[in-house]
């Protein structure tokens, strides 16, 4: 399983919807400084499930929709998807290709879908449990990221392990079972 393309409209700088591809293997982005390099890791955790519109570097959760330049006036929506190759069937879902869209209005109404379909964001968030990817996932390390797992107390590191180990689907439902 990996990440085979991201498409971004009204997302941060991203006005115009963007396509961008990614192959097997190392991909690096460069560019000048605010030229949107991090606003592209933004929007792959946005997808995922971010809630925290501090660590999208914003006040509040519309700051990631198109604000408007001077040439150009504001969105009304931001939309991010991310495709997944999946035919090595990593992810439990019956297609060799998944798609997860997460959808944002200026009025605060939120969308999210896999496959075009409408979900929920649990439903997303299942969906890749126990595969690293997830916006607590090992699949996205930021930056002071690796000091902070090196310094954390040793039961936050063990939710690294348990996510690799391929457990915390179990553990999750174990809580919810006992919450019923
Ligand atoms: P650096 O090299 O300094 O880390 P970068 O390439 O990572 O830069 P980003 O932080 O991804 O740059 O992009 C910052 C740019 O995104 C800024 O110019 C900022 O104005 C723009 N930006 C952020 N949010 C929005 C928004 N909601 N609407 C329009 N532009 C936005
Ligand atoms: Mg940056």
């Amino acid at each position: 399983m990996y990440l085979k393309r991201l498409e971004i409209q009204g997302f941060k700088s991203f006005a115009d919807k963007v396509a961008i591809e990614f192959q097997g293997g190392i991909t690096g982005v460069v560019g000048p400084n605010g030229s949107g390099k991090s606003n592209i890791s933004d929007a792959i955790r946005w997808v995922l499930g971010e809630q925290s519109a501090k660590s999208l570097r914003g006040s509040k959760m519309e700051d990631v929709i198109f604000s408007g330049t001077s040439k150009r006036r504001p969105l009304g929506f931001a939309e991010v998807t991310l495709v997944f190759d999946n035919k090595d069937g990593k992810l439990p879902i019956d297609y060799s290709e998944v798609s997860i869209t997460r959808r944002l209005f200026r009025s605060g109404e939120s969308e999210y879908y896999i496959n075009k379909t409408s979900c929920r964001l649990k439903d997303i968030r299942e969906l890749f449990m126990d595969t690293g990817v997830g916006k607590e996932g090992y699949s996205i390390i930021g930056q002071g990221r690796i000091d902070e797992i090196l310094s954390s107390k040793s039961e936050d590191r063990r939710s690294i392990f348990e996510e690799a180990a391929g457990i915390v689907k179990y553990k999750t439902r174990k809580i919810e079972a006992e919450k019923k």
